[in-house]
């Protein structure tokens, strides 16, 4: 479940994997205004939670979860 989830490093905010924004040729994160990529920005959720253990197995989209 968790692994399906992309979490981005510039909004803090979770998305499903494989959803994105394409700009000139690049996947950004999916959230309007957010310039994070789909590449180095975005961490598998399953990592954050492992921080994080009282972050949900499938996170709610657009809610921000805040690394530290
Ligand atoms: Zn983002």
């Amino acid at each position: 479940m968790a692994d399906q989830y992309k979490w981005c490093l510039h909004c803090e905010r979770a998305y499903k994997k494989g959803e994105h924004r394409l700009i000139d040729g690049l996947k950004m994160c999916p959230y309007e205004g957010c310039n994070g990529d789909t590449v180095i920005d975005a961490w598998d959720w399953s990592k954050i939670k492992n921080d994080h253990p009282e972050y949900p197995e499938v996170p709610e989209v657009c809610k921000v979860y805040p690394m530290y």
